[in-house]
């Protein structure tokens, strides 16, 4: 374990293990339609990596940039698309790929600007979901994990742009914050 990591709340083997179970699941949902991945930069790169090696049937992968946090740990509620898709989605299922819904307030977004494109249909799969209190409710189609109202790192998340290569999720100690804001 990195010395920065106060606790592990998702271990390598269960990521692959829930890998592994979406990408089935994926597979049966989605037989025979043209699918398009969509995963949201940075975050979750390693997870649609992954996640589509797992999915057994053709498909296409297709990336967003957005920002939605800064160097803090909270949401501004400010999205900015950085980086948009390559190509028209109106003949295509799209399953967007995230790493996790905290607020939601990145994915409301996301949802409607995609939905105004008319993809053939529009879901989600998001690696983590945060056990907690929402203004609007959220339809994810897949869940990797629920895990509580912490601030976590690694497999894709960071904490000012480092932790994404941990192989596991996990909590960091309150002084990595503290030192950071000397
Ligand atoms: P939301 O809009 O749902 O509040 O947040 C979505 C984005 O905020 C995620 O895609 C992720 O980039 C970032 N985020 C939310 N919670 C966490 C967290 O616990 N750790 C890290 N590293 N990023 C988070």
């Amino acid at each position: 374990m990195h010395e920065d990591i106060e606790e592990i709340l998702v271990t390598q083997e269960q990521i692959k293990a829930k890998v592994k179970e979406l990408g089935h699941q994926i597979t049966q949902d989605y037989q025979g339609k043209n699918l398009l991945l969509l995963g949201i930069l940075k975050g979750a790169i390693p997870f649609i990596a992954d996640l589509s090696r797992a999915i057994d049937m053709l498909h296409e992968i297709d990336y967003m940039a957005v920002s939605s946090y800064g160097n803090a740990t909270q949401s501004s509620g400010v999205v900015r698309i950085l980086k948009d898709l390559e190509g028209p989605i109106d003949q295509k299922h799209v399953l967007i790929v995230e790493d996790i819904v905290d607020s939601g307030l990145t994915l409301h977004y996301m949802l409607d600007l995609l939905r105004q494109r008319h993809p053939l249909s529009l879901r989600v799969c998001t690696l983590l979901y945060k056990e907690r209190e929402r203004a609007k409710p959220l339809e994810l189609a897949y869940i990797g994990f629920r895990i509580p109202n912490l601030f976590v790192v690694g497999y894709g998340l960071d904490y000012a742009q480092r932790y994404r290569n941990l192989p596991y999720v996990g909590v960091l100690k309150p002084e990595v914050y503290q030192n950071n804001q000397k």
